[in-house]
């Protein structure tokens, strides 16, 4: 992480990396083929809805929901303070069926309600993450995928190309704060240029 990170938003702290880090999303979704880590809480809610989420699934995916999910794990940086890893069945997140898509958020779109309703919040995030309680990019697993940002596009920051995930995660007020902050830091890195 960046060593000058002072920013803050309600106690998450903001990693300035976000704001200047090159990305371009361009790929068929390899992302989703690894699974997910999910609030305990996120994945209470996803079996909750078990009975209208399986006839939407297809033949490589697997309609016992006790097969969903891996065994909890103990991890602050999820709000319930419990992670639970989603599955990888047939090479790919046990929610994610065989055209690519994600069937949380399928169900979302046919149900008329926000097309992340049900989706974790790690999956929204992703190319950024929390870790240790800060907002940030998780180039260890961009790193680790084979498409993932292999040609990033010189004028495009993963800040612009998570802005749709950032309102969504911040809310209007607390995104409108997380756009100062990124003014502010664009700024001080242009002063230092001329210094
Ligand atoms: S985040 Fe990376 S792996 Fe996921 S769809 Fe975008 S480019 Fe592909
Ligand atoms: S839950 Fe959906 S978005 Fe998240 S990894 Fe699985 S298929 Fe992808």
């Amino acid at each position: 992480m960046n060593d000058n990170s002072n920013f803050e938003i309600n106690g998450l702290k903001i990693d300035p990396k976000i704001f200047t880090f090159k990305f371009n999303c361009k790929c068929t979704g390899e992302c989703c083929l690894y699974g997910v880590y999910t609030d305990s809480k996120e994945a209470e809610e996803i079996v909750r809805i078990k009975d209208k989420l399986t006839p939407l699934f297809d033949r490589t995916q697997v309609k016992d929901n006790n097969k969903w999910f891996e065994p909890p794990e103990k991890d602050d940086d999820f709000d319930s303070g419990i992670a639970v890893g989603t599955e990888i069945i047939n090479h790919k997140c046990a929610f994610l069926d065989e055209e690519g898509l994600c069937s949380l958020q399928k169900f979302a779109n046919l149900e008329g309600g926000h097309k992340w309703k049900y989706k974790p919040q790690y999956c929204i995030l992703f190319p950024l993450t929390i870790y240790e309680g800060t907002l940030t990019v998780d180039d260890d697993h961009i790193d680790r995928l084979k498409t993932c940002n292999k040609n990033p596009m010189p004028e495009t920051t993963i800040y612009e190309s998570c802005n749709e995930e950032l309102k969504y995660f911040f809310g209007e007020k607390d995104f409108n704060e997380l756009e100062e902050m990124r003014n502010q830091y664009l700024s001080s890195l242009k002063t230092k240029e001329v210094a």
